[in-house]
């Protein structure tokens, strides 16, 4: 059925075709409840007017009163400018255009007063306001206060007149058709208890805000319906996939006994035990187990995931533990492989440049049963790669593989789906996680094993690397190895590469008489590994690399990470990457080392990284600085092309939505019940839209 918000944008008086086909391509705006749904991503205060004595760079747009009183054209070539001196009665503020110079020289005249909109920045110590918006003031015919709407738009779309403004215009001309063809999406029940604004009210006010409560309001009332519906449909996916799939049941096996009381060389910290427990009772239940194992650095996942794999290995099925690079899949198995010989299990590895030869032998033993633990790569997802009977699937690291893979082995068996336990040393906020991994239920180690020293991580100047080179030479003297980590983005490749090798060249030079190693993703991976594995066997001491070291790997006698340029790094990063010590008896330190200048924001997040190593607080505090579509993993993700809820910021609001979602499921799973009304018909709507729900199913 064909509805009025399903009408093509072209036929919006003073669209057309040609405006049409650019609001297509550059916003994908095809339809009215497109451009309806287009909303402002913020406002510009024009309830109140600045005088030039308030105006700081701090400020947003703001809106002054003034008297042009001298205008000139400076500079020459790429460097011309013209500047505007603007008077009140509290002092002068410049006003610079650097494009449209005549045509703005034609508009502004000394003598004459006009309303100034803009942002105040600095400039040397002077601010100024470049390419503000200008009217001429005139007394008595001022329009009454708002707060006007600000919508992205491209170069392109401005280059044809589609800026801010004439978007807004649309959307009042839109609205002013629209507005009675409404419909309410949000059950009445829903909306009273929780005191919301109607749609079609939320909708005006989020493009015309009467006034700044309205406002709030109208956003609080479609943020909700967003991460509501968001919620609806990941808790449903749960539901019939509980349904659906049953789970084979694994429970107790005498092969766990025989591990904790003669294998095991340590005590389990008690968080390890509680996600055991969660585990084993996710595995027994019946249901097919979908479960997220978050857990700092070093906090002892791999330990959790053997004992998990003894349960299943115990009632004679087969499980596979998937690590993203050779490197890591190595280390897993070579962790691992002792103890499962020493209890006669088979166990073995498979990844890309495991022989062809070795290859055949291996998916022989795997499809007759015989071997019953499989490490490996990428590799293991291969067609040809069949197991007898696959009862769980651990995925390690999880932000390196993407949903569709998970997918992958769930289609391994033909008559039960296996268990799935994915493992991630990346701290997800929890807000995040109940949107990003809404349909799997989460475990978290939230305590480290005894004993460990927390890192020390201290913020050094550049001009202090001497101090910090003779501080390494003890570290290298007590027998101890390091590592230095040189940014390296695809952006700046050329230059972060030479970076790298001048600062290899530098240490070499200090330390002459040390072995050093060097890895960087330009090499090739059989030559990573090559330098990685002398590392890890310690005949290198030194170890200079870009952050492919960043997951995962463990060489315990490493008791030193140097991060250079570190300003350049997410928040995410650098502690993965602190997380490469501190894994030994030993106390460890990161050296955070940057230029005396650096930008705020990089300021904040060596602050916090000196401040805290709880990874929790420190994901916190990523994404308050930037923001949820760049945190580590979630890029690709599509799940956070959301239309007006920010999760770093609605945290409280995905709360309630995800409760009432999961309340209504509960009462009535197929929403058949009349009161849900609205419901069926807004999730019936969503079946059709461009959400790519595939990907987080
Ligand atoms: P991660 O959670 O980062 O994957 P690992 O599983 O690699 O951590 O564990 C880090 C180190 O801690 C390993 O050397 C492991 O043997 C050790 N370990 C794990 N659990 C404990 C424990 N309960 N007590 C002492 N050491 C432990
Ligand atoms: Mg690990």
């Amino acid at each position: 059925m064909k509805g009025f918000f399903d009408t093509r944008i072209e036929f919006l008086k003073g669209v057309g075709p040609q405006k049409s086909a650019l609001l297509n391509k550059e916003l994908e705006i095809f339809n009215y409840g497109d451009l309806i749904q287009f909303y402002p991503f913020r406002y510009e205060d024009r309830t109140r007017f600045y005088t030039v004595s308030e105006l700081s760079e701090e400020l947003p747009g703001v809106q002054i009163v003034g008297t042009i009183s001298k205008v000139e054209t400076i500079g020459g070539g790429s460097k011309r400018r013209l500047v505007a001196q603007l008077k009140d009665d509290t002092g002068i503020v410049e006003l610079v255009w650097f494009k449209g110079l005549k045509w703005v020289m034609k508009k502004i005249q000394p003598g004459v007063t006009y309303t100034v909109f803009g942002k105040p920045s600095r400039y040397g110590r002077k601010l100024n306001i470049a390419h503000p918006e200008l009217e001429v003031f005139t007394r008595g015919h001022q329009e009454p206060g708002f707060l006007q709407p600000v919508y992205h738009t491209t170069e392109n779309l401005k280059r044809r007149f589609l800026d801010s403004r004439a978007i807004s215009k649309l959307q009042k001309q839109l609205l002013s058709i629209a507005y009675s063809q409404i419909t309410e999406s949000l059950p009445g029940s829903l909306i009273e208890e929780l005191g919301l604004l109607g749609k079609a009210d939320a909708l005006k006010n989020i493009h015309f805000p009467e006034d700044s409560k309205k406002l709030s309001q109208a956003q609080l009332r479609l943020k909700f319906e967003e991460l509501f519906y968001i919620q609806l449909r990941l808790l449903k996916l749960k539901l019939t996939r509980v349904k659906k799939f049953r789970g084979k049941v694994f429970g107790e096996t005498s092969l766990i006994n025989e591990f904790y009381h003669q294998h095991l060389p340590f005590a389990l910290t008690d968080a390890q035990k509680k996600v055991i427990r969660e585990i084993y009772g996710d595995m027994k239940s019946g249901e097919q187990m979908n479960r997220l194992l978050q857990g700092d650095v070093g906090s002892g996942k791999t330990i959790v995931a053997f004992i998990c794999i003894l349960a299943v290995v115990g009632a004679g099925s087969q499980a596979a533990l998937m690590a993203p690079t050779e490197i890591l899949a190595e280390q897993h198995y070579r962790g691992l492989a002792p103890y499962a010989s020493q209890m006669g299990i088979e166990i073995d590895i498979l990844t890309g440049s495991t022989k062809k030869s070795v290859r055949k032998i291996l998916h022989q033993r795997l499809q007759e049963g015989q071997l019953k633990i499989l490490v490996g790569t990428h590799a293991l997802l291969e067609d040809k790669v069949k197991f007898q009977s696959l009862g769980l699937a651990v995925i390690d690291e999880q932000h390196r593989f993407g949903v569709a893979q998970r997918a992958k082995l769930w289609s391994k068996n033909e008559d039960f789906y296996p268990h799935m336990l994915v493992m991630t040393a990346t701290p997800i906020p929890r807000t995040l996680a109940m949107t990003l991994y809404g349909d799997l239920d989460v475990s978290v180690i939230d305590q480290l094993p005894p004993g460990r020293k927390p890192v020390e991580t201290v913020h050094r100047y550049d001009q202090n690397r001497l101090k910090v080179f003779g501080f390494i030479k003890n570290q290298i003297k007590a027998g101890r190895q390091i590592y230095f980590v040189y940014p390296l983005i695809e952006e700046s490749a050329k230059m972060d590469l030479k970076h790298l090798e001048d600062g290899y060249e530098s240490i070499r030079r200090a330390f002459p008489e040390i072995p050093l190693s060097i890895v960087h993703g330009k090499m090739k991976s059989r030559d990573k590994d090559f330098e990685m594995q002398r590392f890890v066997k310690g005949e290198t001491r030194i170890m200079v690399a870009t952050t492919v070291i960043e997951v995962g790997v463990n060489v315990p006698n490493a008791t030193v990470m140097v991060i250079e340029n570190s300003e350049r790094f997410g928040l995410a990063q650098l502690h993965q990457l602190r997380g490469r010590v501190g894994r030994g008896a030993d106390q460890s330190y990161c050296i955070l080392m940057t230029d005396v200048k650096i930008s705020k924001e990089g300021r904040t997040r060596i602050q916090t990284m000196v401040r805290t190593n709880n990874g929790f607080e420190i994901a916190d505090a990523d994404l308050k600085l930037r923001g949820p579509g760049d945190l580590m993993g979630t890029q690709q993700s599509g799940v956070l092309d959301l239309m007006i809820a920010d999760l770093g910021k609605d945290g409280k609001i995905l709360q309630v939505a995800r409760q009432k979602a999961s309340d209504i499921l509960k009462s009535d799973p197929d929403l058949s019940l009349p009161e849900h009304l609205n419901i069926r018909r807004q999730v019936a709507l969503q079946k059709k839209s461009s959400l790519n729900w595939s990907r987080i199913s």
